[in-house]
């Protein structure tokens, strides 16, 4: 089929008159290479489809919702059988407790569960109890960190005041002596220390947690009393069946869960430990779709795949051969690439392009031949996603990387200055 996007271009230009700029937020594909489109028509496995028709296979995944594909049968079955029933009713079903019991029961740091819709929600969640608990203000955030669009973290500084970023103190990822100069400014007022399972920023490279910072971490909230929040909504379940930081031999005191915990379906979760449960209980956090019934029997039937299946090592192998088989590709056609993070949350981008143009160039071409994958935004391996389609990217990626390396000296990406000065502005 030939690559068109007449209805999405038509969509867009209704979309002006009516969404502000056409879109918001992470959906705003004017940061996107030019020719990505805007909406899309239906998934299924690790393939999505555009208004148009085209078909992508998507490392994105909804920006990780999609762990084990798009309309999977048993999660989706679980989530309309409820429906059917009645999803959002004047008080939750009996699945809000198995799903507290099963989320518990997974991460070992969590005695309680709580459940919310966005990620926003719950690390919103994590620093008021933080805040309860001790009776202090300062939270310490790593610098670039993403944790969620509310006015205390959201990235533009459009209608946020100085208060709602106040009590905010600073560090460097992984980086012991800024994490200690940090948790000195705070002084007697530390709250919590937020951390990022990984380094998941954008932009620049992904880093995995140097344990010795984990520790650090760990033992700074308990020399203060202060508590310390993993921020496990983009990465949780992708590498553990259980918090991220087990794999650092690191328990926090509360995280953060959302985005993959439901394959796609609405819902958030903030877990803890025994010693803040009273803190948890006397804050007020609400809202009208919390405790809808539908995503908790999604989420149920999506934790009962993660217990029972090699999802994780699947896409651990499969984000290995993406990664090999690009790093060698790459080279045959005279580019470097960055590859960081763990090889199933890919980030890639290019050595010697400091304006992001090959990625933007190589990215525009994947689109047209059908592999969605992101600039300057980490990715996303799928358990849908076989050794057959991970062979079809490296083929669509070879062709991608030899027109870029066709098309001669590239133009710097007007757009992403564009960017760029709105977040420093
Ligand atoms: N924390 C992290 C690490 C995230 O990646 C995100 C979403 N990208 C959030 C919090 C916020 O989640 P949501 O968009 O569901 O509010």
């Amino acid at each position: 089929m030939v690559w068109t996007n007449s209805k999405d271009t038509a969509l867009r230009e209704r979309a002006q008159a009516v969404i502000p700029n056409g879109m918001y937020g992470h959906q705003s594909v004017f940061m996107l290479p030019d020719d990505f489109p805007q909406f899309f028509s239906r998934g299924q496995g690790a393939y999505m489809w555009d208004v148009d028709g085209n078909r992508y296979l998507d490392f994105l995944c909804g920006y990780g919702p999609n762990l084990f594909g798009y309309a999977h049968a048993d999660i989706d079955k679980a989530y309309s059988d409820r429906t059917a029933q009645g999803d959002t009713l004047t008080g939750p079903g009996a699945e809000m407790v198995e799903l507290a019991e099963a989320m518990v029961g997974l991460v070992s740091h969590a005695d309680w569960a709580m459940f919310c819709k966005n990620g926003t929600d719950a690390t919103t969640m994590a620093m008021m109890i933080a805040r309860n608990h001790t009776k202090k203000n300062t939270i310490v955030l790593a610098k670039g960190a993403y944790h969620g669009a509310a006015p205390w973290c959201t990235p533009l500084k459009g209608g946020v005041t100085a208060a709602d970023r106040a009590h905010q103190v600073f560090y460097e990822y992984n980086d012991v002596e800024s994490l200690e100069a940090a948790v000195r400014e705070a002084g007697s007022d530390l709250a919590a220390i937020f951390a990022s399972p990984i380094k998941h920023d954008t932009f620049v490279d992904q880093e995995l947690p140097n344990p010795a910072y984990a520790r650090r971490a760990r033992e700074l909230c308990d020399e203060h009393g202060a508590l310390l929040i993993v921020d496990d909504v983009r990465a949780g379940l992708r590498l553990a069946r259980d918090s991220s930081w087990s794999l650092v031999g690191v328990k926090p005191d509360l995280s953060s869960w959302g985005k993959a915990i439901a394959n796609g379906h609405p819902i958030s979760a903030l877990l803890g430990a025994e010693a803040f449960r009273m803190a948890a209980a006397t804050i007020y956090v609400t809202g009208s779709f919390w405790f809808s019934a539908a995503p908790m029997a999604a989420a149920l039937a999506t934790l009962k795949l993660v217990r029972e299946t090699d999802y994780l090592e699947r896409t651990i192998a499969l984000g290995e051969r993406l990664r090999a088989g690009l790093d060698e590709s790459a080279a045959r056609h005279g580019f470097g690439l960055r590859q960081t993070g763990p090889a199933q949350i890919p980030l890639i981008m290019f050595e010697d392009d400091p304006d992001a143009a090959k990625a933007y160039a190589w990215n525009n071409a994947l689109i047209r031949r059908g592999v969605y994958m992101h600039p300057w935004h980490n990715m996303f391996i799928c358990a849908a996603m076989t050794e057959a389609d991970i062979d079809f990217a490296l083929n669509v990626a070879d062709d991608a990387f030899k027109t870029v390396r066709e098309a001669g000296p590239l133009e710097p990406v007007a757009k992403l200055a564009i960017l760029h000065a709105m977040v420093d502005a």
